[in-house]
């Protein structure tokens, strides 16, 4: 019992209470894409809510901050087009990335920074304080990062995106539902698969019950963690991704039998190790800390190389493509733990060998990360403009290690780079996995307009399959803002079940009735990762995934009954690890439909050990039934031309926009 569960509950307790609500569009989810996604819809004029688990001022992955605005291809300074782009990215994930979502990210995310600019937000060097860096484009006062050369990642102020993205919504009308974990979405009389009527939940704080009826609903509720490693002590609930965030969205969809694609991919990562650094904390040559110069104890500088093996001696040098190279995607990190499509689009990174090296004696650990050697416009790129507008890097690093005294300029950070891993990243048992801690992961699957198999249930954002970035979740809620108002113009509401209502109500308040032998949410999240860890580890096969299968459905029909919570804050725990659960039958599930090894997909099995055989380069694609666990595949590049389908939906969407959005002038 902890000092908390002494005081009274500070909230009046309304458990059943019913609100409703009416929208033509239904977002769930106020993160990043689902703020983007609300005012959109409401500029079309269509009538928009928002249901959010947390408060949209800061919730989800992107409400801290975001230091790179990714992949806009359509800035004036880029030296690639969307289509390369895109399909560079595609490629470099083995086929396996979203190239509808990702194409929408290339090709609209300067337009989408454009409308993020005059809501009021940060985006160029206006008070020139980078002037001549080689990094700035002198005429539009951008800031690049990665490739200087192709410039199509922009550096960005972000820390304050979130709080105006919610002013705009407020601007444009959009009712905020606040503090209401969305739990199930109702579809047409309650009817398996059939047309989406919209969606409940429950206040986290008063334990009341809302429901919205909706024509169109934008699930926005990003990707499940906690599904292979939990520890409530180590590192509270999360390392990386938003605390919220646990897969609501996922099982939600599933159980009405949205289609998911992806679900076996899981990645033995550090992301979930009860034993990683504050994102972004220590010293370290990747992302935030790029092209940061890294020295040993002595002061000995690690080396830097191309993709082409050629030592590069000056900080600038880590900045440009390798001979022979068009463009690289991204830089960094140490090469002992190579991209797949390290050759054709890598960047430079630490030299390969230096564990070897250090080994060896030529290198003498600890090493650290020396901006005192580095220009001065970088070393205020990254300490100042990048770990300032990070996620979660702002206040407890930013600001707790400046405070305490650290001086880039003079002091060195230390990395804990071969003594406890790489970076922030730390090696981790292979049954250590994570699924949407980080990453492109699995997700709903989804067509051209960003809907699902069910009529009227749109995603965004991280929820999406073979998806993430901050800027993807913006340029994609924003395009299926308006795809959804789209959708919904002309629509009566779907009926709604009061049966499915009632049931609903049963299962989400079934934790508060008091059981002689009840269940902590923790013990469950506990006893789920540990039969995930068990049965669909790093080494899997048919035999160990059925066992798997039958421990998860053990959990869910005689312990997820024994959960119990005595309020409103653990009434929301308990419903998100059952949530969890079905997550992680979801992926088992998956699991055991690939019957081939996959690299990309970090996908090993023991009874089918070919890696990437040419049949198995498609999607896996599983959806529940009324019945039964259904299959269905769809070949890589499914989407078709990229340009020739986004192009018509996006003049469609421009040509819906009744508003402008407001000018923070
Ligand atoms: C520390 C950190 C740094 C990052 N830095 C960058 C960066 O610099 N550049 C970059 O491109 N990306 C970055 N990312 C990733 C980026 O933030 C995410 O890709 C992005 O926020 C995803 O947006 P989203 O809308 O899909 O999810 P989120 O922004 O996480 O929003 C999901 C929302 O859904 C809500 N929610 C969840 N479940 C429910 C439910 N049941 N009912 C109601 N609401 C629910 C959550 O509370 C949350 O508000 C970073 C992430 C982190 C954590």
């Amino acid at each position: 019992m902890s000092h908390f569960d002494s005081l009274p509950w500070p909230y009046p307790i309304k458990y059943g209470e019913q609100t409703n609500y009416d929208a033509d569009v239904l977002v769930l989810g106020g993160g990043i894409a689902g703020v983007w996604a609300a005012i959109t819809a409401a500029r079309t004029g269509a009538r928009v809510a928002i249901m959010e688990k947390g408060d949209t001022r800061r919730s989800g992955a992107g409400g801290t901050g975001c230091d790179h605005w990714q992949w806009a291809a359509d800035n004036p300074g880029s030296g690639v087009t969307p289509n390369e782009l895109s399909n560079a990215l595609v490629a470099n994930h083995g086929g396996w990335r979203n190239g509808m979502s990702t194409y929408i990210q290339c090709a609209s995310g300067y337009e989408t920074l454009l409308e993020l600019e005059a809501m009021g937000a940060k985006v160029r060097d206006v008070d020139d304080e980078f002037a001549g860096a080689p990094f700035r484009d002198e005429k539009t006062k951008l800031l690049y990062a990665y490739d200087y050369d192709n410039r199509f990642v922009i550096r960005v102020w972000g820390a304050n995106f979130k709080p105006l993205l919610r002013m705009e919504c407020l601007r444009r009308g959009v009712q905020i539902v606040d503090r209401v974990n969305a739990t199930t979405l109702l579809t047409e009389n309650g009817r398996h698969g059939a047309r989406i009527a919209g969606a409940a939940g429950v206040n986290t704080r008063t334990g009341a019950y809302v429901v919205v009826r909706a024509k169109a609903v934008v699930l926005a509720t990003n990707r499940p963690q906690r599904v292979f490693t939990f520890s409530s002590e180590h590192r509270g609930v999360t390392a990386f991704r938003g605390a919220s965030n646990v897969g609501n969205g996922h099982a939600m969809a599933w159980r009405i039998g949205a289609e998911f694609t992806m679900m076996e991919k899981t990645i033995r990562s550090p992301f979930a190790s009860p034993y990683s650094y504050p994102p972004y904390g220590s010293g370290n040559a990747i992302n935030t800390w790029y092209p940061c110069t890294i020295v040993d104890a002595n002061g000995k500088e690690a080396p830097w190389v191309d993709v082409n093996g050629k030592v590069l001696t000056t900080v600038e040098e880590r900045c440009h493509p390798a001979e022979g190279q068009k463009f690289f995607i991204m830089g960094g990190g140490n090469a002992s733990q190579p991209h797949p499509g390290l050759k054709q689009y890598g960047g430079p990174r630490l030299i390969p060998d230096l564990e070897d090296r250090m080994m060896r004696g030529e290198f003498t650990p600890p090493f650290y990360a020396d901006m005192t050697s580095m220009p001065d416009y970088e070393r205020r790129a990254i300490w100042g403009l990048m770990v300032g507008q990070e996620g979660r890097t702002r206040i407890p690093v930013l600001q707790t290690y400046s405070e305490g005294g650290f001086d880039p300029a003079r002091d060195m950070l230390q990395t804990y780079d071969f003594i406890r891993g790489h970076g922030m990243r730390e090696p981790v048992a292979p049954q250590e996995r994570t699924f949407g801690e980080i990453g492109v992961s699995g997700g709903m699957m989804v067509d051209w307009d960003m809907m699902s198999n069910i009529p009227g249930l749109f995603g965004a954002g991280d929820l999406l399959f073979g998806a993430q970035d901050h800027s993807h979740a913006a340029t994609t809620g924003r395009y299926v803002g308006a795809r959804a108002a789209l959708h919904a113009q002309g629509k009566d509401f779907a009926g709604i079940s009061e049966e499915q209502i009632v049931r609903d109500k049963e299962r989400v308040y079934a934790p508060l009735t008091a059981k002689p032998d009840s269940l902590d949410w923790k013990e469950l999240n506990a006893g789920v990762a540990r039969v995930m860890q068990n049965y669909c580890g790093e080494v899997k096969n048919a035999e160990l995934l059925s066992l798997g299968e039958m421990w998860l459905a053990d959990i869910a029909a005689n312990e997820v009954p024994r959960l119990a919570a005595d309020n409103p804050h653990k009434l929301m725990r308990a419903l998100d690890v059952a949530d969890i659960l079905t997550c992680a039958q979801m992926i088992v599930a998956a699991s055991q439909r690939r019957k081939a090894s996959s690299s990309t997909l970090h996908f090993s099995r023991l009874d089918y050990p070919d890696l990437d055989p040419p049949d198995w380069q498609k999607f896996l694609v599983i959806r529940k039934g009324e019945t039964d666990i259904e299959t269905s595949y769809r070949p890589h590049g499914f989407w078709g031309d990229l340009e020739a389908n986004y192009a018509p939906r996006a003049a469609e969407n421009r040509s819906a926009l009744r508003h402008k959005v407001s000018s923070a002038a």
